[in-house]
């Protein structure tokens, strides 16, 4: 019996992920595994100590609410989350990785109360390397390679969310259309290498013009498209107009080894009320269209009228 019980004890010790005991009102109850320092830092201070002393307020809240649920649910639920060891009191010195770790939370509840309360098993997971090869697939599978911008299908999926969320809320949103102009020339006179390098070089120089919650896209050669969310259409061709110039003002001299200038030409329309995304795209097109024709170097505003 004697030996049973010593076996079980050394098995909960050993076991590779953390395990904690959590009470509804949020208190350590005990931490059982997860020694490995390559995985994890040691917790074991945390045991009688609550979420609320050693986590910021927010993450404590999270986590009790995470607690709640399950037991009301009274369930295996799962939950990921990022925790570095400076967001825990009493780690900061603690032997463990270094970058934030993201974990995946099992939580169970216990059947009988511990110390009168009702309580939950919590086994933390290291996901941090799965978690980031997500996030590189996902790059992989938004972003041009070339450029860095977000490719066509991603503008495609903003565009669907951005559209659902103007037929609730009539938040204004637009786009943009740009190409750049006699771009053949650039490949002839310098090259496809050096037209590519001005290709990212400009995708750059947006970047740094745009806003965070612009959304911009290669949408074909060297056609560019920008997603403009809370924005209407005075605002958007506002915009357009100053990326015309921005762009056309740069020298190129690091990318084609003489100044160059390279203008675009751009079409821009907004999202109305009997709009589909086909109709907001055609409308844009349709702008770039008149712009090219109109001489190139231009911004052309398409209205829904
Ligand atoms: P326009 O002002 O009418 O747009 O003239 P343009 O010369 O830019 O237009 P056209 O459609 O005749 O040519 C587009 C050029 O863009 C041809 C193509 O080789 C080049 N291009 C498309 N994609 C890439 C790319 O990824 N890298 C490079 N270097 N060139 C590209
Ligand atoms: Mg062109
Ligand atoms: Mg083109």
């Amino acid at each position: 019996m004697k030996q049973n019980l010593e076996l079980l004890m050394e098995m909960l010790a050993a076991l590779p992920d953390p395990v904690f005991i959590l009470s509804e009102s949020g208190r350590y109850v005990a931490l059982i595994g997860g020694h490995d320092a390559r995985y994890y830092h040691d917790g074991s201070h945390l045991v009688n100590f609550s979420l609320h002393d050693v986590l910021p307020k927010e993450l404590a809240d999270w986590f009790l609410e995470q607690i709640r649920q399950t037991i009301e649910e009274n369930r295996l639920r799962t939950v990921e989350y990022a925790l570095g060891a400076h967001d825990v009191k009493g780690l900061e010195l603690a032997e463990g990785p270094e970058q934030d770790i993201w974990f995946e939370g099992r939580i169970q509840p216990l059947s009988n109360p511990v110390d009168g309360e009702r309580a939950v098993v919590w086994v933390a997971r290291n996901i941090t390397e799965r978690h980031n090869m997500q996030l590189q697939l996902k790059n992989l599978a938004e972003l041009d390679e070339l450029t860095g911008a977000y490719n066509r299908r991603k503008l495609m999926e903003a565009l669907e969310e951005k559209f659902a969320e103007f037929k609730r809320y009539h938040h204004p949103t637009s786009l943009m259309i740009f190409d750049l102009d006699h771009f053949k020339q650039v490949n002839d006179r310098f090259g496809h290498i050096a037209g590519d390098k001005v290709l990212t070089a400009m995708v750059k120089l947006c970047k740094k013009q745009l806003r965070q919650q612009d959304l911009l896209c290669r949408y074909g050669g060297e056609e560019f498209a920008v997603l403009l969310p809370n924005t209407d259409l005075e605002e958007a061709t506002q915009l357009a107009e100053r990326l015309r110039k921005t762009i056309g003002q740069y020298d190129y001299h690091k990318e084609l080894g003489q100044a160059y200038s390279i203008t675009v030409s751009a079409g821009v329309s907004a999202l109305c009320s009997k709009d589909k995304i086909e109709s907001l795209i055609k409308r844009a097109d349709d702008g770039l269209y008149q712009a090219k024709a109109s001489g190139r170097n231009c911004v052309i505003a398409k209205s829904d009228n």
